[in-house]
């Protein structure tokens, strides 16, 4: 193929396409990147105001476990673009990072932005077009068609990469509207759910009035078999935070079939029991609320204890409040919208998807990102898997093309 026509267009200016388009232009395509929004990369910029967690880094096999049933499919592109490689192309656009004591991977800054203006200006250098306010609508004749606030244009590159996102926070410009025609193309697509979301739970007024907003610290929760160490937000609507959504996709899965889901909460899980309630026994005249703040617990966390399912009651006993206190169980009744999730489960079936990342009905269109069809919990996985298969993406066309 001459020069001339190795001509890309990249779809969706998220860290998805970004990575995409990179490895295209680095090769030496022309690259153009087609952007509905204003400005590139919404989400990534808003994902920097809680820190912008870019990886992880514990050991490659655990990290490839977070990603479950989609391990295998991601794997490859992971393996071409790991965590270590993420930092190392991060310090190429002058971004150092550094590990938090969770193992978690962040800029210096803290920030999205410093990299983003980086990341543009390597791929302004590199040739890369963005064409924003340009909204992919189909396909016509064979043809990739955009409407822009100069009209409706059609383009025939050599190779396409989808890369839309999922449909979390759909005013960052991510809605989940392609659905529809690449299913009518011939993709199959896995329902869009929301993941990395909060589940709604009945709180008593009262509950709800003076702890929404309020964190459970170092607690300990257990969906059946799984069991999470982490810290939890009370909201207005029910509960949010990185340990419930490492528990998501077993506690969505189980609203979807039962109507509901139990959540046990541990609200002291370094504590032993017989300790806890030596502890709880000290001050046998006190009230609960008291004897509960004295053996360590916050206020929110002595709250929860009657907001589970066992009822409102206290028990005055040291050791049966004791064991309340390490297995509360909240009755969880539904998942919040996709408006507050942090990202999307479902998408591009993989048996729709070729291991060169292309369409196996189209394979001229490759898809990367949240429009496939995986999940993962927060820790840095998200930005990583987008990230690798874009990059994948990319390599799939220039390996077509040769
Ligand atoms: C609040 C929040 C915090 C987060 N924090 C983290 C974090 O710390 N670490 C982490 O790993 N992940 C985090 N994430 C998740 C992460 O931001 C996403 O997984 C990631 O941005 C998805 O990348 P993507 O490129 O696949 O899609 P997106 O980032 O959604 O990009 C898709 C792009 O396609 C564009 N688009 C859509 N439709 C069209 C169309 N028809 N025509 C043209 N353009 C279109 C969209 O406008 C968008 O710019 C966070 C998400 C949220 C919401």
């Amino acid at each position: 193929m001459n020069a001339a026509t190795r001509y890309a267009i990249v779809v969706g200016a998220g860290p998805a396409g970004l990575a995409a388009a990179e490895v295209l232009a680095e090769a030496g395509w022309r690259v153009a990147v087609h952007e509905r929004m204003p400005n590139p990369a919404r989400k990534f910029l808003l994902a920097g105001r809680g820190g912008l967690n870019l990886t992880h880094a514990e050991p490659l096999e655990t990290f490839l476990d977070r990603y479950g049933a989609a391990r295998a499919r991601l794997e490859p592109a992971i393996l071409a673009f790991t965590p270590s490689d993420l930092r190392a192309w991060a310090a190429g656009l002058g971004i150092e990072t550094f590990i938090g004591s969770s193992g978690r991977v962040f800029p210096a800054q803290m920030k999205a932005s410093p990299l983003l203006r980086a990341w543009l200006a390597r791929l302004n250098a590199l040739g890369v077009t963005l064409v924003s306010r340009s909204r992919w609508t189909g396909w016509h004749a064979g043809a990739v068609m955009f409407e822009a606030p100069d009209g409706a244009r059609s383009e025939l590159p050599a190779a396409t990469i989808f890369a839309l996102g999922g449909a979390s926070w759909p005013r960052l410009g991510s809605d989940g509207s392609w659905t529809e025609a690449f299913r009518a193309r011939g993709a199959e697509i896995t329902p869009l759910r929301p993941a990395n979301s909060g589940f709604t739970v009945t709180w008593s007024a009262l509950f709800r009035e003076r702890f929404a907003g309020e964190p459970l610290k170092r607690i300990s929760l257990r969906v059946g078999e799984q069991v999470v160490r982490g810290e939890a937000m009370i909201a207005a609507y029910g509960v949010e935070g990185g340990a419930i959504y490492a528990l998501g996709a077993r506690l969505r899965d189980a609203i979807t079939t039962h109507g509901e889901a139990l959540l046990e909460i541990d609200l002291a899980p370094d504590q032993p029991l017989d300790i806890l309630a030596a502890r709880l026994g000290r001050n046998r005249k006190d009230s609960s609320a008291n004897r509960l703040r004295k053996a360590g617990l916050s206020p929110a966390a002595a709250g929860l204890l009657r907001e589970g399912v066992e009822g409102s009651a206290l028990p005055a006993d040291a050791e049966q409040l004791a064991r309340r206190t390490k297995a509360v169980r909240l009755r969880l009744t539904g998942v919040s919208g996709m408006d507050r999730a942090i990202s999307t489960a479902g998408g591009i079936a993989w048996n729709s998807l070729r291991p060169d990342h292309a369409l196996a009905c189209d394979p001229n269109t490759f898809i990367a990102g949240e429009m496939l069809d995986w999940e993962a919990p927060t820790g840095g996985y998200l930005l990583q898997a987008c990230m690798a298969t874009g990059r994948a993406a990319a390599r799939g066309v220039l390996a077509r093309f040769g």
